[in-house]
């Protein structure tokens, strides 16, 4: 029995702003610290304190609203979300239900195949981070922190568009991007400040939607892409074998590879949710949204496609170099009076690489955009050989220098004197008469034993297109 089920996809992302405080008080929002230290009466909820928004986390959530081009409501409300946990010392989350700040957007989204994709957004709302619950310290019993209750989120929910595990992990991907790209949240998944569920039903192409699970707080792309493979599985087993899904919340367990369910899916209804009476509604004027767009960056799409016009890029490494803002300005400031399709490959390349084998974020990158600029400028003046810079990037990496004070020390100035290298090659040759021989009658590829014969001989210094002509000439002269 073969049966054709559509995977459908929605995700809710939860990114924490990166204001300097938090959304109702002023206690920073500064992760790892001492528990409970970054805490006042208002996020410890005493009685008689009062909520008083946080004006930065508004801005942040009119950035991310025009940059998806959605609408702003100009009167949004606060309201409260009730239940009941231990690291929610209100007894409620300060949320947006009903009328969210930003409303229906789009993200256009970059797929592994090369395509693009529109995804819808809903809405994203401004609301209030719980505390943390801490298992470890403690036997038996369990400790709160509550330095992160009331950090502001910004939760950005999309449409149920994605179809596939890697639509869905290019949309989190171009999100991630974009937030970054807008420096309203630090996008640290592993400190959690960029996490997402993923709701996940299945249904026959055309039909009405099915019924969908909730897997909560995925933190890595992975993570995200394996929890809605293994739902996908689970799913169709049930729906094949005649079941039907429950509506719940599921939890992914990255060491078994597995979803479990966590409880029943609540209704919103469950919530009892109403407006708070401590905070005024959110009415945004058309003066303070203007001033919001003066202050975005140019925009990921945006950046891609010029880089690909300026520097002739293809649309491969022009994402590759736009995926983040410092990589992308890193990238600019090589590509000075150079080649951009030679900086892009060293950039992508040799200097990711090395970053990425060193375990070194490029903000710490001990090779300067100005070295490798001119490590650059000596190939294309020829100074060097693109092979010599390999080892002079090595170099600069590990030890440090300056790129050309390293070429003289070493001497590893390119040879492009014809006679020099005639030399070489006349000498090379003679001492091959068998392979020369060889080659004159009909044997090509022992051309590439003489260039590198004759490479050697110059410790890789030689201009290796001077050497491939000389040698032809020389060979075919016998
Ligand atoms: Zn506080």
């Amino acid at each position: 029995m073969n049966m054709d089920w559509e995977v459908v996809i929605g995700l809710e992302v939860h990114a924490q702003l990166n204001t300097a405080t938090k959304i109702f008080c002023g206690c920073p929002t500064a992760f790892g610290a001492e528990p409970n230290s970054h805490t006042c009466p208002v996020c410890l909820a005493m009685p008689g304190t009062l909520p008083v928004l946080n004006a930065a986390a508004v801005d942040k959530a009119i950035a991310l609203g025009l940059a998806i081009g959605a609408e702003l409501n100009r009167h949004s409300i606060f309201a409260r979300k009730n239940y009941f946990y231990p690291d929610l010392p209100k007894g409620y989350q300060i949320s947006q239900y009903e009328l969210p700040v930003v409303g229906k957007g789009t993200l256009t989204v970059q797929l592994p195949d090369g395509g693009e994709k529109v995804v819808g957004v809903t809405r994203a709302h401004l609301e209030e981070d719980a505390g943390k619950s801490l298992h470890e310290a403690f036997i038996g019993q369990s400790g709160i922190d509550l330095n992160r209750a009331g950090t502001p989120l910004l939760e950005i929910v999309s449409e149920p568009d994605m179809r596939s595990p890697a639509e869905a992990v290019a949309y989190l991907k171009k999100l991630h991007t974009l937030v970054r790209y807008l420096d309203i949240c630090d996008g640290n998944m592993q400190e959690g400040s960029f996490r997402c569920d993923a709701n996940v039903s299945l249904r026959r192409p055309d039909a009405p939607y099915g019924t969908r699970a909730e897997i909560k707080n995925l933190n890595s792309f992975r993570f995200l892409e394996k929890a809605i493979e293994y739902e996908i599985v689970r799913q169709r087993d049930i729906l094949e074998s005649g079941g039907r899904i429950v509506q719940e919340t599921r939890l992914y367990d990255a060491n078994r590879d597995e979803t479990r369910s966590m409880r029943g899916k609540e209704e919103a209804n469950d919530y009892r949710y109403f407006p708070d009476p401590d905070l005024l509604p959110l009415v945004l004027d058309e003066a303070r949204i203007e001033r919001v767009r003066a202050t975005l960056p140019e925009l990921p799409d945006a950046k891609r496609i010029r880089f690909m016009r300026q520097y002739a890029l293809p649309v491969y490494d022009a994402g590759v170099l736009t995926a983040g803002r410092t990589l992308a300005d890193y990238y600019e400031q090589v590509a000075v009076g150079v080649d951009g399709k030679l900086a892009a490959n060293w950039v992508m390349g040799d200097l990711l690489g090395a970053l990425n084998k060193a375990g070194v974020e490029l903000e710490d990158c001990p090779v300067s955009a100005g070295k490798l600029r001119l490590l650059v400028q000596r190939i294309e003046d020829q100074t060097i050989s693109g092979k010599i810079a390999k080892d002079i990037f090595e170099e600069l990496f590990h030890r440090g220098g300056e790129v050309d004070a390293i070429i003289d020390s070493r001497g590893l100035r390119q040879i492009t004197d014809v006679a020099a290298i005639s030399a070489m090659v006349d000498a090379i040759v003679t001492a091959h008469p068998q392979q020369a021989a060889d080659f004159r009658a009909g044997k090509d590829k022992l051309l590439g034993f003489f260039v590198g014969q004759v490479m050697k001989a110059s410790q890789g210094k030689a201009n290796p297109d001077q050497v491939n002509a000389i040698l032809l000439e020389r060979l075919q002269k016998g």
